[in-house]
């Protein structure tokens, strides 16, 4: 039994083909994960290297606390079932189960305890004698199976262990599967391309599209708050429909206009996270909706379309249909515009019928139309405020405050700008005041609907904050983006310091022993790195890491002034940042320019900075990836 945790993996095959990006899990004991996606995305890739039988090009790996990524296969105590089975066709199923234990010297009596112990949970204790040849697909797949429960591993691995069998029987060892995940207390990762085998056995699910993690969440998270249109689209049958629309906000309600011209409404309450930049009609959006969250009307207040096709699977009944023409003509031409609606107990809908479309409003889904990400995250990324700039000061939420020194040397001479406001940077405080409409619990946070004129400005709050409340807050004014016009003069301060330089080594003779030391060459400023790291960047880039370029990123907040006689990198200070409630100095050093956190009364020209080798994260700047 154990947790596994994977850290920033990826995977450069030696084609240079990047199979797995980043990918990052915290698997808790006995959970049932599975890895789910199209075929190619690198599902059975992050697999493999689990199981220790494709090397880790870059990241970290843990079984419980321990450090597996050089761990040989045999010594991980992780199983893997194969589509394939991969039974030795001249042993019986007793021999291939017994094998890995004779390997491992087991005793024969503990073995043959072991075998017959699997052999009964997997109802094959008639077939010990047998050959695979002589047995069906389900039956060699139990038989791989029992193989691995003899071994008694802290974690089994299963790579499409049920694609070679057939439906029903695929249903059955679904079944059967997630009853011996419920037995034998330890962890199943499991790969499927099938969302339904997903679906119906992951406590939590990791969906994976060209070897990049599109989300992680369970099952019902997946199918009610898809991160974006892939997601949405890959979980639930039938697909979910999308339509490009425009949105409209019309006082109480957000219209949705389709490319057709037709039109269906929302109340704006169910919509209220959607950016207020998607609501003045201009800006495309995607709209999706489940066929099973669509009712179909005779006549009224919905989405017309003329049925095309008509399943009755006995009380659900699919409806295929087209929405029509900007003329409200139905092509049956073979593009776009198709709608698929899942109704139960209706079998008085035929084909060419003309009916409506009706979402039910608790269950509709946008997207950006370029980037297809949800355009209703659980916590909005961020808030949009008008201000009105008057000399010194700034007014917004029918407040006038001081304008921050940075906001009005980009400001200049602009009268009206918009501020972005990430929930996050909305802190207690005095500046502005607003009525708590709404909390709501996301994630284990608070986020607060507060009211705003007839929208919600969104705020995360402590759980000290009641519904009813006026809330006193501020900003942190570093933290928000200034536009004019729509366009970005001022971008929110990054929490990151990230600056490039070069790693070098030296062999020093330590107690007789020969000992590398490594270090990362920022400038003129040298940083021992920690050991394994130094190792870890010379496996990936071999020699070649002393002649490359990294990125080195820090938290600003580990960036610190030290005395000039004291190791550091020598910056000049370009100017001071002064954000009314914290103030940073632009410095440059070896042609880098970097942010740092001064007081308010800091005065100097020249400042001297390090940082610890531990607070750093090293970059490939080669191909995009976090080394350590
Ligand atoms: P999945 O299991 O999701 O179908 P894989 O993990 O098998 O995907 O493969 C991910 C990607 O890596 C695919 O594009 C595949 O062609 C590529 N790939 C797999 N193995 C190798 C290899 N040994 N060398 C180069 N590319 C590989």
């Amino acid at each position: 039994m154990a947790n596994l945790k994977l850290s920033h993996i990826y995977k450069v095959y030696e084609n240079g083909h990047k199979a797995v990006n980043d990918f990052s899990i915290d698997i808790a004991d006995q959970e049932f994960i599975v890895f789910v996606g199209p075929s190619g995305c690198g599902k059975s890739t992050t697999l493999r290297m689990i199981a220790g039988l494709e090397t880790i090009t870059a990241g970290d790996m843990f079984i419980g606390d321990t450090l597996v990524n050089d761990m040989e296969p045999k010594d991980r105590d992780i199983a893997m079932v194969f589509q394939s089975y991969a039974l030795y066709p001249h042993m019986t199923v007793y021999e291939n189960m017994a094998f890995g234990l004779r390997n491992r010297k087991m005793p024969e009596a503990e073995i043959k305890e072991r075998v017959m112990k699997a052999a009964k949970m997997l109802d094959i204790e008639d077939y010990l004698d047998r050959k695979p040849k002589a047995m069906s697909g389900g039956q060699r797949q139990r038989v791989a199976l029992g193989r691995a429960l003899v071994r008694d591993p802290k974690v089994f691995l299963l790579d499409e262990p049920l694609s070679n069998l057939d439906a029903k029987l695929r249903a059955t060892m679904r079944t059967e599967i997630t009853a011996l995940h419920k037995s034998l207390k330890t962890t199943f990762i499991y790969v499927t391309h099938d969302q339904v085998e997903a679906m119906t056995m992951g406590t939590r699910i990791v969906v994976m599209k060209l070897g990049y993690v599109q989300q992680i969440d369970t099952p019902m998270n997946l199918y009610n708050a898809p991160y974006n249109k892939f997601v949405a689209g890959f979980i639930g049958t039938p697909q979910m429909n999308f339509f490009n629309v425009n949105l409209k906000r019309e006082g109480d309600n957000v219209r949705i206009i389709f490319s057709n011209g037709d039109t269906v409404t929302v109340p704006y309450e169910k919509v209220s996270k959607i950016h207020s930049r998607y609501l003045d009609g201009s800006v495309p959006a995607i709209f999706g909706i489940r066929p099973e969250h669509i009712s179909l009307e005779k006549d009224g207040d919905g989405l017309k379309f003329v049925v095309t096709n008509v399943e009755r699977l006995g009380n659900e009944t699919i409806v295929y249909g087209k929405l029509g023409d900007h003329l409200g003509e139905f092509t049956m031409k073979d593009e776009g515009n198709n709608i698929i609606v899942k109704v139960v107990d209706r079998d008085d809908v035929e084909v060419g019928d003309v009916v409506y479309a009706v979402p039910n409003p608790n269950k509709v889904h946008f997207f950006d139309a370029e980037t297809e990400v949800t355009l209703m995250d659980k916590i909005p990324p961020f808030n949009t405020v008008e201000a009105e700039i008057a000399g010194d000061r700034m007014k917004l939420l029918n407040t006038a405050v001081a304008l921050p020194q940075v906001f009005k040397d980009a400001v200049k001479d602009a009268k009206k700008v918009e501020l972005n406001i990430p929930p996050q940077a909305i802190v207690p405080g005095s500046d502005y005041h607003l009525k708590v409409a709404r909390i709501e619990n996301v994630d284990e946070q608070h986020l607060a609907y507060l009211t705003c004129g007839d929208s919600y400005l969104f705020a995360l709050v402590g759980d000290e904050v009641k519904e009813g409340d006026n809330y006193g807050f501020s900003f942190q004014n570093e933290k928000l983006n200034v536009l004019v016009n729509g366009e970005e003069i001022l971008k929110a301060v990054d929490d990151e310091v990230s600056l490039t330089g070069g790693f070098s080594k030296t062999e020093v003779k330590e107690n007789g022993d020969r000992v590398l030391h490594f270090f990362y060459n920022i400038g003129n400023y040298t940083v021992e790195a920690a050991q394994e790291h130094g190792y870890k960047i010379n496996s990936i880039d071999g020699d070649n890491c002393y002649k490359k370029t990294y990125r080195y990123a820090l938290d600003r907040s580990h960036v610190r002034l030290v005395e000039p006689q004291e190791p550091g990198l020598n910056a000049v200070v370009k100017e001071q940042l002064d954000y009314g409630n914290i103030r940073f100095a632009k410095v440059e050093a070896d042609g880098q320019e970097f942010l740092i956190r001064v007081d308010p009364d800091f005065k100097q020209d020249t400042v001297r900075v390090a940082f610890d080798s531990q607070d750093i994260s090293v970059y490939s700047t080669t191909i995009d990836m976090k080394i350590c």
